[in-house]
């Protein structure tokens, strides 16, 4: 795992990683950058750790610092070595997902499919309705969700008529990054919501609107002075069929899938030598 600069979030997530993984019995490392590192000084390590073939995956977590560059994440998930590619974000392992022939996928959606599936929930010949067209998240949620023969809608912040479009989805999938945004209008009844956002909430005001009182999330606020919703209203779960809940939902099965792709990548290398 890289870890370039101090972001506070970052870290969380990345000492989130390392115990998770470590408690799976596998062997992490972190390799620290300090936020004024230059792009070049990335790239050279994400070398280093391609050559380095005592490690099977290589996790560069986002956001680089903004002194890198615009291009700084796009520069640097290029350079790792597709068959170390654990976060499924190298243009070779999206190409081969784009074929359906299956490689390191992202592993967000990974976990999103891998949710459904072990819920048993039916895809084929159901409408999938996926808001949120990101390379993370969305694209890849929609080939994943149209390989396993959905009818899929990828809307974004253009899509007229948002809510009425949702409204057809058998599974609804949120990926947009904006609290408690799909609300239950945008919810036929039955149906299953997938809510992958994380967005915290340090104003009162927004958790009185999104919680009701007593709630356990009104008692968290209380005593953090914070709390997690996903892009999906709580007032969401009493129409859908089933929901993933934020957090606990769709974020220990990312970090899940994290594992699984290490595997995978071992795997491959032993299989495949280091060419794709
Ligand atoms: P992103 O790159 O910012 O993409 C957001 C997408 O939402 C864009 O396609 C954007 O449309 C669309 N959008 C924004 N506002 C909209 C609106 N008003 N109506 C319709 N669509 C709208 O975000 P991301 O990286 O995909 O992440 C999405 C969320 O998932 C965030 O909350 C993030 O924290 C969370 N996340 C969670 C995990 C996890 O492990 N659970 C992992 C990754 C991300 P345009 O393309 O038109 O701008």
């Amino acid at each position: 795992m890289v870890l370039a600069g101090q972001n506070p979030a970052s870290e969380v997530y990345v000492r989130n990683k390392l115990k998770t993984v470590e408690a799976a019995g596998c062997r992490a490392e972190l390799f620290r950058l300090d936020a004024a590192a230059a792009l070049g000084d990335a790239l050279n390590l994400v070398r280093q750790l391609n050559e380095n073939d005592s490690l099977d995956g290589i996790l560069v977590q986002s956001p680089l610092p903004d002194g890198m560059g615009a291009d700084a994440e796009q520069r640097v998930f290029d350079t790792i070595d597709p068959l170390k590619d654990v976060d499924g974000f190298h243009p070779s392992n999206v190409g081969l997902l784009v074929q359906k022939r299956q490689t390191l996928v992202a592993c967000t959606p990974l976990g999103c499919i891998e949710l459904l599936e072990r819920e048993g929930i039916e895809l084929r010949g159901k409408h999938a309705v996926v808001i949120g067209r990101s390379d993370i998240v969305g694209k890849p949620m929609a080939l994943l969700l149209l390989h396993r023969d959905a009818t899929v809608t990828v809307c974004h912040s253009r899509t007229v008529d948002l809510p009425a479009v949702a409204r057809t989805a058998d599974i609804l999938v949120a990926a947009i990054g904006r609290p408690a945004f799909v609300t239950r209008d945008y919810v036929k009844p039955g149906a299953t919501v997938i809510d992958v956002g994380i967005n915290a909430l340090t104003d009162r005001a927004d958790v009185e609107r999104y919680f009701a009182e007593g709630s356990r999330k009104r008692a968290q606020f209380a005593e953090k002075g914070s709390v997690l919703v996903g892009d999906v209203h709580p007032e969401v779960e009493e129409v859908a069929g089933a929901m993933t809940p934020v957090p606990g939902g769709v974020g220990p099965l990312t970090i899940a899938m994290v594992l699984r792709n290490t595997v995978t990548a071992a795997e491959l290398r032993k299989d495949r030598g280091r060419s794709l």
